[in-house]
């Protein structure tokens, strides 16, 4: 955790998890079907492939094929990311449900039609943005990833943020920012603020996940105000 973020979280009163090891920095891949997928796997191979080091095409590739957990065995398929890879916006959801497992894209369930109307109604369509989970594989019966999940899974979103290089960063539902911010604290006092994410010190808003605002429908003028928040950073002048 960059030293700023750290300061700034502390000085909020928010308690940070300390990692017990670092993220997993290569990933395993299966055997390919494809070209990419088996220069992914052939990387993977021949030496550790650092998704730290990867351009788009092999990124992609190298998730199309992970087994490093145990989420590989119940996908139907994995769930990359969708969008603009030179975003303004980057939003970050949990993991991908039923309907995203199926489709291969995030966000295509009812939450992700909330999603896209709160985008919109920021003036950002989906096709401005760009949309990417903490984990790539639905956990099966759509229960919480568990932290080595997420462990394992992180660098591939790591390498995500640093291509897209976001002005902004929409963290979406508490898992995400917990994870994010390797925090505990509720998703109540982590929304409403900007926080600095990364070494970049990208600015991250939080708010409340589409699918509790469809359960929670009073939250949504809380979630308006997040929002507003990253609108305000977006207009900012680079
Ligand atoms: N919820 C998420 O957090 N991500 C998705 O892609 C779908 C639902």
């Amino acid at each position: 955790m960059s030293d700023l973020r750290e300061q700034y979280l502390e000085a909020l009163g928010i308690p940070m998890w300390k990692l017990r090891a670092a993220p997993a920095t290569t990933v395993q891949t299966a055997d390919a079907a494809e070209p990419l997928e088996v220069v992914a796997a052939q990387l993977v191979a021949g030496s550790p492939a650092s998704p730290a080091a990867m351009g788009w095409d092999e990124l992609a590739a190298a998730v199309r094929v992970c087994t490093s957990c145990g989420l590989h065995a119940t996908r139907t398929q994995t769930v990359f990311g969708v969008g603009r890879r030179d975003a303004d916006l980057l939003v970050i959801g949990e993991a991908p449900g039923a309907d995203e497992d199926r489709q291969g894209e995030p966000f295509v369930g009812r939450a992700g039609q909330l999603l896209n109307s709160m985008l919109r109604a920021i003036g950002l369509p989906r096709s401005e943005v760009y949309i990417a989970n903490i984990l790539k594989c639905r956990p099966p019966g759509n229960r919480d990833p568990q932290p080595d999940e997420a462990r394992t899974c992180t660098p591939y979103l790591a390498r995500q943020i640093a291509l897209v290089k976001p002005r902004a960063i929409l963290a979406v539902g508490r898992i995400a920012a917990q994870w994010l911010l390797q925090t505990d604290a509720p998703i109540g006092r982590l929304r409403g603020r900007v926080v600095p994410y990364g070494e970049a010190g990208t600015p991250l808003v939080i708010t409340y996940h589409p699918a509790y605002l469809l359960r929670s429908p009073l939250a949504k003028a809380t979630a308006w105000a997040d929002l507003c928040m990253v609108k305000d950073l977006l207009r900012k002048p680079q």
